[in-house]
């Protein structure tokens, strides 16, 4: 078997879709993305696909070898997202050659449903309690937010109470079973971090995520001294070197996103590498459906496997949804907040390929927003 052809499709609502093709008619698709960074992964996918052409799609691990390391110049999230896409694609394939779910060729399963949260808030988090309410009447588990909108580098008193009032409607809605995860998203310095962290302690969030920005994480020991709410990170992280110093750190939560750290092969790494430190897995997932089915693939081989984050219904989801790209909505039909285990070959779902190559039609230029302070200076998003 050969590869033939590699593909690419961007598609709202902000996604990037690659599909491959080879002689035998297996076709893998995998979600090659960053946000607002499309074109760029877009563009290295292509001239990836230079060396993939003609090559054995079976030969996952020495494909990801060549395609991390043959350039010389290696890492960066351009380059390892375009890869993790194609590195999807290549596991989707070797699971319908093989008859197998990729969870079955990662070792097998370990668990029969994974525990998956869903979003409230949005950026500027206003009527929290019925967004929870609705979450919770939906099944779900635990829900995640964002802490604060725009905050100044040392939080005011007035910003720390408003971090804790909606994490507390929070709270007061889900009760001491259920959970909530709240993201710093890097909008907060270290000291403010500290500050709010010891404020938010007494809510018992299930973690903080991204207290500060990743090319701070050597503040993140003094963070984890400091604060008895286990920390997260890692959607800004692209391999297992650069999850060696938060996990060294005491980071309790590893986020790798599998559209963004290598793909399936690296992420399975980077799941062994926390568990080396103790902490557990939660892969970054607020992206399309082929990025989520690799993620629960992940989640069901993954002994040391937390939550799984997912995009119904999330903010960023204008124009389409999780399931406008699948024939089956079923590998992501939640009960009581989990998604359960199939057997389908490859990924687990059924992309709808005309679909795809009508939203590629569209396309789309998707950018985060670009904050500024009240003086005019620039701004964590
Ligand atoms: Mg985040």
């Amino acid at each position: 078997m050969k590869i033939t052809r590699v593909e690419t499709f961007l598609v709202p609502p902000r996604w990037l879709f690659c599909r491959i093709e080879t002689d035998d008619g297996v076709v893998g698709w995998g979600e090659p993305v960053v946000e607002g960074r499309a074109e760029p992964v877009r563009a290295a996918v292509d001239v990836l696909a230079e060396y993939l052409i003609g090559q054995d799609p079976l030969r996952i691990e020495d494909h990801w070898q060549v395609l991390t390391k043959g350039g010389f110049y290696r890492g960066g999230p351009v380059l390892s997202s375009a890869v993790a896409g194609l590195d999807q694609a290549l596991w989707d394939i070797a699971g319908r050659t093989y008859g197998a779910p990729v969870h079955a060729l990662l070792g097998g399963p370990v668990r029969d449903r994974v525990r998956v949260y869903a979003w409230v808030g949005g950026d500027e988090p206003t009527e929290l309690t019925d967004q929870v309410t609705a979450q919770v009447e939906a099944g779900f588990t635990a829900v995640k937010m964002n802490a604060a909108g725009l905050t100044s580098p040392v939080v005011t008193a007035a910003e720390t109470a408003a971090v804790v009032a909606r994490v507390t409607a929070a709270r007061e809605v889900l009760g001491p079973d259920r959970d909530v995860a709240v993201d710093f998203h890097g909008r907060f310095s270290a000291a403010a971090a500290r500050r709010v962290l010891a404020e938010l302690a007494p809510l018992y969030p299930l973690f903080v995520e991204e207290p500060v920005v990743p090319e701070q994480s050597h503040l993140l020991p003094g963070l984890v001294a400091a604060s008895p709410v286990p920390l997260a990170t890692g959607e800004r992280l692209y391999s297992r070197s650069d999850f060696l110093a938060p996990l060294t750190a005491g980071v309790a939560v590893a986020q790798p996103d599998l559209s963004h750290a290598g793909g399936i092969s690296e992420v399975h790494r980077i799941a062994s590498l926390a568990d080396v430190y103790g902490a557990h897995l939660a892969p970054h997932c607020p992206l399309g459906p082929i990025a989520l089915a690799a993620s629960l693939q992940i989640a069901f081989a993954t002994p040391n496997f937390l939550i799984q984050e997912q995009s119904r219904g999330i903010h960023y989801n204008k124009d389409a949804d999780l399931l406008s790209y699948v024939i089956d909505p079923e590998p992501f039909r939640f009960v009581d907040g989990h998604a359960q285990r199939g057997d389908i070959p490859g990924l687990g779902i059924t992309v709808d390929e005309d679909a795809v190559r009508a939203a590629d039609r569209t396309g789309h230029a998707w950018r985060n927003p670009v904050w500024r302070h009240d003086d005019g200076s620039f701004a964590e998003w």
